[in-house]
């Protein structure tokens, strides 16, 4: 089956393609992009994406699905539903699930439950530790055999420099990366939210900027040490920033992910106490905001990462100091993304890069993430002048806790394609398929 996407501004950074093109997909893969006006193959069905930007399918490098475990925060199916709605052809699924996907029975698990819910791409991420418990290394080469794309103990931090020394090395030898949430559990100890002005004034118990920060400078020196590929998950402070900075300059192989939540929303929002507003790493002070913008506009950060975190209702609801950290997100990040693009802190090509071609390296994720020849039809198609609000109640998520409820936005993930089939179309797009029939009808 072939599919011709038309009349679209194609951006692929891969191959540095920024210009009004057609996209010629053929069963799962791309054929290529071709010169508009070119003569159409035969037997072609036809989308018409005029006025709209064609990206290779966007990768969420951090998503927690909660199956197996929680399946009443979320499903695969549902977490893999919400994903395609929100743009993302691919997911990379946390192991901090119950049980941890320390073992290969349990990546298996996690990739079969995607093949049934068949929407969007679910790479499962091995942990780090058996049981995410920072003490013993889990069983990273069969769980790679079984198809993890990284290993990460998130949710946790590995504490021990030994151990994580050790896991560098072991993952090394495997190519699989490492991504490590950054705290030091010393310094944040009951801790709900950012040491500073707010949690004073609120009472609350704060976790330093600089908890953050050492763990992060650790890392870089062992990324040296070990040659390992790192990734830092949700940066949220500007001493991190600075030191994976420094180390990306003296050419340490480091990256690092930003959650949409850090760079749209402070620590002052938490004095309404919405629980809603209460994460890990935490909402911080607008001085780290202006860090994290700024490490958006001159490429330390590598990708754009939802950290999606889906929590029932009823423990959300707790008081602040006793609900659990997290909220959703793979509805609202692209949206917010957009955000980045109307202040002009990015553009339009460095939003797609931070949501898929960048990704697709850190993970080594081979033929995504780009409009190639052959490359998996994984395409994502984006209107950057939909204006919309986000309604938490037509979320595909099964959880309901983000702070993101009722905002307004520009710019939206209006279509998701993945492997070739269309997956998602957002109900007011539907004319981009009229031209399917409209061609039918003329033969
Ligand atoms: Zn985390």
């Amino acid at each position: 089956m072939k599919l011709l996407i038309s009349n679209g501004y194609v951006i692929d950074p891969v191959q540095g393609i920024n210009t009004g093109r057609d996209l010629l997909i053929e069963n799962e893969r791309v054929v290529g992009v071709l010169e508009r006006g070119q003569e159409r193959p035969a037997d072609v069905e036809v989308l018409d994406a005029t006025g709209l930007v064609v990206a290779p399918g966007f990768i969420d490098l951090h998503a927690h699905l909660r199956e197996p475990g929680a399946e009443y925060k979320e499903t695969i199916a549902s977490g893999a539903a919400a994903a395609v709605t929100g743009g993302w052809a691919s997911v990379c699924a946390m192991p901090n699930t119950d049980p941890v996907n320390d073992n290969p029975a349990v990546t298996r698990f996690v990739i079969e439950q995607a093949q049934r819910a068949h929407l969007a791409n679910v790479f499962p991420i091995g942990s780090i530790t058996k049981g995410c418990d920072g003490k013993e290394l889990s069983e990273m080469g069969e769980m790679k055999n079984a198809g993890i794309v990284a290993v990460s103990d998130d949710g946790h931090p590995v504490p021990n420099a030994g151990i994580m020394r050790r896991a560098m090395e072991y993952a090394r030898g495997f190519d699989l990366t490492v991504v490590d949430h950054c705290q030091d559990s010393s310094l944040t100890a009951g801790g709900v939210m950012h040491e500073g002005r707010w949690s004073l004034i609120l009472g609350l118990r704060g976790m330093p900027a600089a908890a953050e920060d050492v763990h992060v400078i650790r890392d870089c020196v062992l990324a040296k040490l070990t040659g390992a590929a790192v990734h830092i998950a949700h940066v949220s402070t500007s001493g991190a920033l600075d030191a994976i900075r420094r180390a990306k300059d003296a050419g340490v192989a480091i990256t690092c992910e930003v959650a949409p939540h850090h760079w749209t929303l402070t620590d002052e929002t938490i004095a309404e106490f919405d629980t809603n507003h209460k994460m890990s790493p935490p909402l911080r002070s607008a001085n780290h905001v202006a860090a994290l913008l700024e490490g958006l506009r001159d490429g330390t950060i590598d990708a754009i990462a939802t950290d999606h975190a889906p929590h029932h209702a009823d423990e959300k609801e707790l008081e602040f100091d006793e609900a659990p950290f997290g909220i959703t997100g793979l509805e609202t990040a692209v949206g917010l993304a957009f955000d980045l693009v109307n202040q002009g802190v990015i553009d339009l090509e460095r939003l797609v890069s931070l949501c898929s071609s960048n990704p697709a390296r850190i993970f080594g994720l081979h033929d995504r993430g780009c409009l190639t020849k052959n490359a998996h039809a994984d395409i994502t198609i984006l209107d950057p002048a939909c204006e919309w609000t986000f309604d938490v109640s037509s979320s595909k998520s099964k959880s309901r806790n983000t702070p993101f409820h009722g905002r307004n936005m520009t710019g939206a993930a209006v279509a998701t394609i993945v492997g070739g089939r269309l997956v998602y179309l957002h109900p007011d797009y539907n004319r981009i398929t009229d031209s399917k029939s409209r061609n039918a009808s003329a033969k």
